[in-house]
């Protein structure tokens, strides 16, 4: 126990030194929190991280921000580094939902809570809570767009569909498709959507065969390339991809343009995820025809608050205790709602919300 005592003590004398008065003072009150991020190229976790960081300092909390490339190991190692410098809480987007156990062991030995953000963290129950927008309802608005947008209760197609999904270590990519999936399925079965490719999965449970590992564009792009070189070479057209989010959708669009299609005649209609700046724009070129727009903002606010809970011994705020089941508990959730955005709000909604500036958007 002394070995552990005068380990603290170094520790927090070491961090005294490396911050200037001021934050040195507030990080005494509120102790450190470590903040875990997936990968910098993507654009949402650099907006999250950034705002996390804000919320928790602005609180008096000292914090430390990790990016880890989309590298399960590099993750792994800075929790442990954050786990050595004996935060108050955790605050982890993991990239690989069942790696995490073994350090998070490690963490709940000192106390130290969990919050999985984002994505849930699996097969352990060293995670406290879990805070996430409605994974499931992100998918059933990208399959409800779709049925409108085709008038597929009226219109007998068929209409040519490829499906993608994200990436299987990720939970929340089964998510997704299922609710996408729930409101296409009927009619896939109806024969009114047809995969040419062959790639629509016959249940739910089979999404990982068209899993993009690490939600890369270009290795969405190369699929899609590969589908229509063999499937669509004799003049035959896609009408409709179920792209789950922005960053596949950049590389589908990529495939698209490099086989020959134009938007505003034959470009097929594209669902995204994030509102990604780069898919923003696409929408206003007629590119992409919906992103799900997560405003990560809530997340961080809410997360923050969380971690303020957790520090202060308050009840911690949670609205979901039955769907995120993580293999060892439920975890508590805290769920909020995600919502469809198309050309016509970008103005309305992502600028007038702050979102974005209209000189970003180059508008
Ligand atoms: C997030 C999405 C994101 C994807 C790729 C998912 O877990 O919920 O917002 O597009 O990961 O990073």
């Amino acid at each position: 126990a002394a070995l552990l005592v005068g380990g603290l003590a170094a520790c927090s004398q070491e961090r005294a030194a490396e911050t200037p008065e001021g934050d040195g003072a507030a990080a005494a009150e509120g102790g450190l929190i470590g903040i875990a991020m997936p990968t910098k190229s993507l654009e949402r976790w650099n907006k999250d991280g950034a705002h996390l960081e804000e919320l928790l300092q602005e609180a008096g909390y000292e914090t430390t921000l990790q990016y880890a490339d989309n590298q399960v190991d590099q993750q792994i190692t800075q929790l442990q580094n954050m786990i050595n410098q004996d935060p108050e809480v955790l605050v982890v987007a993991s990239i690989d939902g069942t790696a995490l156990g073994p350090v998070l062991a490690q963490a709940k030995e000192k106390d130290i809570a969990v919050i999985a953000y984002d994505r849930l963290i699996n097969g352990t129950d060293d995670v406290d809570y879990y805070a996430t927008f409605d994974n499931y309802e992100v998918g059933k608005l990208q399959g409800e767009f779709i049925v409108e947008q085709l008038g597929l209760e009226t219109e007998a197609g068929p209409f040519n569909l490829e499906p993608f999904a994200g990436s299987p270590d990720d939970n929340n990519a089964k998510f997704f498709f299922s609710g996408a999936w729930d409101v296409l399925k009927p009619y896939v079965d109806e024969g009114k959507l047809v995969t040419p490719s062959g790639k629509a999965p016959k249940s739910n449970d089979e999404w990982t065969s068209i899993g993009i590992q690490g939600w890369g564009s270009d290795d969405a792009q190369s699929e899609m390339e590969n589908r229509l070189n063999s499937f669509y070479a004799g003049g035959t057209k896609v009408d409709v991809v179920l792209s789950p989010n922005d960053s596949l959708a950049l590389g589908i669009q990529q495939a698209l343009e490099g086989a020959g299609y134009t938007p505003g005649t034959d470009w097929p209609l594209i669902t995204g995820q994030d509102a990604d700046k780069a898919n923003v724009q696409n929408m206003l070129a007629d590119k992409q025809s919906m992103s799900v727009w997560k405003d990560t903002r809530t997340l961080g606010d809410q997360v923050a608050k969380m971690v303020d809970q957790i520090v202060t011994g308050e009840d911690v705020e949670v609205n979901d205790e039955e769907t995120y089941d993580n293999g060892n508990k439920v975890v508590p959730t805290y769920l909020l709602p995600p919502q469809v955005v198309t050309k016509d709000d970008v103005e309305s909604v992502l600028v007038e919300s702050g979102f974005y500036k209209a000189s970003d958007l180059g508008l």
